[in-house]
């Protein structure tokens, strides 16, 4: 069996086994495989496998490779997951099925254009800088209920979802319990926590995706 095919194997018996000890719903947590960095040769495979749902960092990246897997595999999900500039709304519009990474006014305002505009309408996720950490991407936990409502009341967008990526070097589950707070607060259903290192954590505390890509595909 391939590598990924394998390991993809491995990680859902891991939600599985998480999800049933947290006595939660089976098919309860989507994955969502990371496949950044990873040609389409690379993926293929794991589409074979049966796995739909994916997610991309970079728009121009995700634009050089889904749209002709698209094409063989029509119901592929594809997640962004990377930081989105201004300027590249509307490709991301029209590429993705979910955006997880709106954490800013002007972002939020670029969205809404290229939906009415596009007619087309990704599911949208505003990413949490739980650590408050000053290189990453996401809103202050602080700020976060009020945002989600920005995001509805100012922009007409109906936000599902939380996101966040805590520090590296911490302990993750106090990030993982901020952001399920947070979703309460602010009346969203989805909670997109959990990587490689700590999806079955993500998963004892809520998470409805986990994001893995190096568990599968291997290092980047
Ligand atoms: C790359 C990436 C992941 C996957 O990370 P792994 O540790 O390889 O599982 C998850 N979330 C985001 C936002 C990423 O950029």
């Amino acid at each position: 069996m391939n590598d990924a095919v394998a390991q993809l194997a491995t990680v859902r018996a891991g939600i599985a086994a998480a999800a049933r000890e947290a006595k939660r719903p089976e098919g309860s947590v989507t994955l969502v495989a990371v496949s950044k960095t990873f040609d389409a040769d690379a993926i293929r495979p794991v589409l074979d496998a049966g796995q739909r749902v994916f997610g991309e960092n970079r728009v121009q990246e995700a634009q050089a490779k889904w749209p002709a897997l698209r094409q063989e595999f029509a119901d592929i999900e594809l997640h962004l997951i990377g930081p989105l500039q201004s300027n590249k709304a509307r490709e991301a519009v029209a590429l993705f099925d979910v955006i997880e990474t709106v954490d800013r006014e002007k972002i939020a305002a670029e969205l809404a254009r290229e939906i009415a505009r596009q007619g087309r309408a990704p599911k949208l996720y505003v990413q949490v800088n739980t650590g408050s950490e000053p290189q990453k991407a996401g809103i202050e936990p602080r700020q976060a209920v009020e945002f989600v409502e920005r995001c509805r009341q100012v922009h007409g967008l109906a936000v599902e979802g939380l996101m966040c990526i805590p520090p590296a070097d911490e302990n993750p589950g106090p990030h993982f319990a901020l952001l399920e707070k947070l979703a309460r607060q602010a009346g969203v259903e989805k909670l997109s926590m959990g990587m490689s290192g700590d999806y079955e954590t993500a998963v004892a505390f809520g998470a409805t995706s986990v994001r893995v890509g190096s568990a599968i595909f291997g290092s980047r």
